[in-house]
Formats: C-alpha cells, structure tokens, sequence
C-alpha cells in the first residue's frame, strides 16, 4: 500500500524557515576576509557598502549563527513558490532497479520557482533589501541567465530597476533568457558594450567580441559605482549568498524529519557552491556539532572546470579583470577560461569560501563527471521523473545514480539525497546534441592548470596583517 506522506513531501506554508543558518561562526577554520584588489588589504566596509547592498554586506561577516528572515520576505516567498517539494524519486528508483527500501533516492526540487532555479531565493532577498533601503537600481552580470532571470524577476517585485550584463556569446546562443528578462523589464547588454570604460576598448575592437564572465562582472561593477542609488549583485560564491541559500537545506531537514529519515550522503552540483551550500549547510553544522558524524556531503564539478578537485586553495581575484574582490579560495586562477561546456552555471574559476574551508578539512567532498555521462544521466531523469534538468543539475543526477548503483552492488542501505538546482527548459540545446551524438567532453590537463595557477599577475596577500 502507498503511504501517500512519503512520495511528495510537503511543508505546510507556515512551516518556511524564520531564519537563515549562518555557519560562518561554526566553520572549523576562521572565515577570511575579502580583500580589495586595489590594495591587496581587507575591504573597509565602506567600500564593500559602496558597491553591494548594506544588510548583505553585514550579514556577509556576520558572526550571528541564526538570522532572522523578515516576515515580509517570508510571506513573499509563501505566496510566490515556497517551501518547494522533496520527491522521493520512486520511477527513477525503478529504473535503476533498486527494489524496497534498502536504498532511496530524494531530491529537492528547486526547479519550481518562477525563473527555473533556486536564484531567486536570494535574487529576491537582495531586491527586498535594495528596496527597504532606498537603492533604486541593481546591476549584475550573466552568462547562461539563469542569475539574470533570477534578479529581474526578484527586481520586477520590488518594483526597482535592473541592468543585467549578459556575456555576447550567451546573448547571441540563448535568446530565450535575454526575452525573460526584458519580460521582468530589465535592461539587458550584451557585453563587451561601449556604456562602460570596462567594456570600451573591447568593444571598439571587435563590435562582435563574445565576451567573458570577467569583463561583464567588471562592466557591471563600473555601472553601479556611477549612482548612489544603484547597487551591484551576486548570484553566487560570497556568504551572504549561501546564507540566503540556507532556506533550502532547513526545508529539507524538516520534511526528512516528516517521513522519518536520516540522509547518508547529500548530493549537489557546484559552480560558485551557492545551491550545494544552502542545501548543506544546516546538516554540515549539524555534523561540525557531533550530529550523523557519517553523513557524506558530496559536490560534483565538471571535468572541464573542476576548481575544488584540481584547483589549488590559496589567495586570487573573483574575477578575470581583477576589479572584483581577492577571495581565499579553491581557484584554477582568474586567467583560466573553461572549455564551452553546456553547464554555464559551472564555469567558474573559483568556489565560495565556505565550501573551501568545508572541502580543506574534510567534512565534506568534491567528484568530478563529464558532460556526455552527466546529460546521459539528465535524460535518464527527464524518462523518469519528468523533469528535464538544467545541465548544471545533471552533475547531481549522475552522482546520485552513480552512488545508487553502487549501493546496489554493494547490497548497502543508503538514503540519498540530491538537490535539483534547476530544470532544463532553457538549455534544451545540449540534449538535442547529446541526440545527435554531437555532443563532445573536456578535460582540463594538469599542465594547464599548473600554467594557469603560476601566472605571475596571482595575487599575494599578507596574510599576517589581520
Ligand atoms: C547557477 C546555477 C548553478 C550553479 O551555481 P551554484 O552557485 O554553484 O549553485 C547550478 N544549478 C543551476 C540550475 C543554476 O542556475
């Protein structure tokens, strides 16, 4: 017989979580500060309150292990799109061909929110505070546009205004994500522009200059610092993101606890580690405190682009124009450009710094798949459960299956549990290759890595002054 309360669990609306986990107080390694690559010295807060919003700013180097959420953005995000749904993936399951109990397979579906992933969880945070505090226009960067959809729509609530720089070669490649952004009114450049002194010299040229995750980051820093009144955003890697992030993982905790079940490994993808942290965190604070010691917290990276699994862990830029902040952190170095794989989300030099110290001392690890096993795994899912996931996902998905199987043959009982980040609707292009048998896998040599990591403009901080 089904027990009906075990196939979707569902929270009831007041059950949305009242705060954010803020694990930084709890980190087994002290948090280090972001340094101004002006300087090569911490960020004096008013520079950071300069650029990003204030109450993220000071939620960023918050030593506060519980923030509350305010009622106001609870009620948003009740009468919007939370708590979103865990499944027990029973028809995957079944393909799999795990039979009862023994072995169980859950996800978070993330997919369901207006824009198709878990951004907006903080994409609407930071355009509630903007708002509460006056800012009239929020500036961002986007390759794939799953940020930028995410902070348009949250902008378009809050009614404030939004640029959104989006990489020329993603503008030109996903007309679909520039058309729902302008739908949420917002303004969107295909960068390198001439608006920017950033953007200028690449512009004049080459008009048709496809562009880098860096130079739009920098353009869209440039324009924030023009207004008082504008604000620059990040959909990912900084604390204060992870922070607003957490509202998943405390969900899923809740709804574990409804059915009774303890996870053994935690699954997610990673690119900045903004949806494997807020899925993580409060069970990895949980862990740092003594509770379920055993739990696996697993993130999975692309072979194209695997910064925790073959970068290094030191000091470097947040971004290839080293205008954005130097963080500490795993890093395949600023000057490294990832091979054009379909998960864009992914394709990041860096990974936020919680998850760095949290891989550095162990409490958690990294794997590494490749795109044609991962987007094989995604099809798997779409046949299955009916979800087609965003190709950022899809490292989850093959994880998970691939952790199944082994439990399977290793006749183990083990409660997996991944977070799907996001549906695939907008890049439905990297299954049709995968169909066609066009699609073709990356991997990054060491040597490459190793050029990348010594190049001489890698920033040195004394780490001896704070
Ligand atoms: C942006 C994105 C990611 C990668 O970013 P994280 O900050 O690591 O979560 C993963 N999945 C989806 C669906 C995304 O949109």
């Amino acid at each position: 017989m089904i027990d009906f309360n075990k196939t979707r669990i569902l929270l009831e609306p007041n059950e949305i979580p009242k705060e954010w986990v803020n694990i930084v107080p709890d980190l087994p390694a002290p948090m280090t500060p972001l340094i101004n690559p002006m300087d090569g010295k911490p960020a004096p807060p008013e520079l950071a309150f300069a650029i990003f919003p204030k109450e993220c700013v000071l939620q960023e180097v918050s030593q506060e292990p519980l923030i509350p959420i305010p009622d106001e953005l609870r009620e948003i995000f009740v009468k919007t799109y939370r708590p979103t749904p865990l499944h027990r993936a029973y028809f995957l399951e079944k393909e799999l061909g795990i039979s009862g109990d023994d072995i169980k397979i859950f996800f978070k579906n993330e997919s369901v929110s207006p824009t198709g992933s878990h951004k907006p969880n903080t994409a609407l945070t930071q355009a509630y505070y903007s708002k509460r505090d006056g800012v009239t226009e929020l500036i961002t960067e986007t390759g794939a546009g799953q940020w930028g959809s995410a902070l348009s729509y949250g902008c378009c609530m809050f009614d404030i205004n939004c640029t959104v720089y989006m990489v020329r070669a993603s503008f030109l490649q996903k007309p679909g994500r520039k058309i729902l952004m302008q739908a949420y009114n917002a303004q969107v450049h295909a960068s390198p522009t001439n608006l920017t002194d950033s953007g200028k010299a690449y512009y004049e040229s080459d008009p048709n200059h496809p562009g880098s995750l860096g130079i739009a980051i920098s353009e869209a820093v440039e324009h924030s610092l023009r207004s008082d009144t504008a604000r620059y955003s990040l959909g990912s890697v900084v604390n204060f993101v992870l922070l607003h992030q957490t509202i998943i993982g405390q969900e899923v905790k809740a709804q574990l606890n409804k059915i009774g079940v303890q996870p053994d490994v935690l699954i997610g993808c990673m690119g900045g580690g903004s949806n494997l942290g807020g899925f993580m965190i409060p069970f990895a604070r949980d862990k740092l405190h003594g509770v379920n010691p055993d739990l696996e917290i697993v993130g999975v990276e692309p072979r194209a682009c695997p910064s925790v699994t073959k970068g290094n862990y030191r000091w470097d830029y947040g971004d290839s124009a080293k205008k954005a902040p130097i963080l500490k952190m795993h890093t395949l170095g600023h000057n490294f450009i990832p091979s054009p794989i379909h998960a864009g989300g992914l394709r990041y030099h860096g990974m936020a710094p919680i998850i760095s110290i949290l891989s550095n001392k162990k409490i958690m690890t990294s794997i590494m798949h490749h795109q044609t096993e991962v987007i094989s795994s995604g099809l798997i899912f779409a046949k299955t459960e009916g979800i087609i996931p965003a190709p950022e996902t899809a490292h989850a998905v093959k994880e998970a299956i691939d952790q199944a199987l082994l439990a399977k043959e290793n006749n183990e009982k083990k409660n997996i549990v991944f977070c799907l980040s996001g549906h695939g609707f907008f890049d439905l292009l990297a299954y049709k290759e995968y169909m066609d048998g066009n699609l073709v896998d990356y991997e990054l040599p060491n040597e490459e890595i190793q050029k990348a990591l010594s190049a001489s403009d890698m920033p040195e901080v004394d780490e001896t002054r704070f």
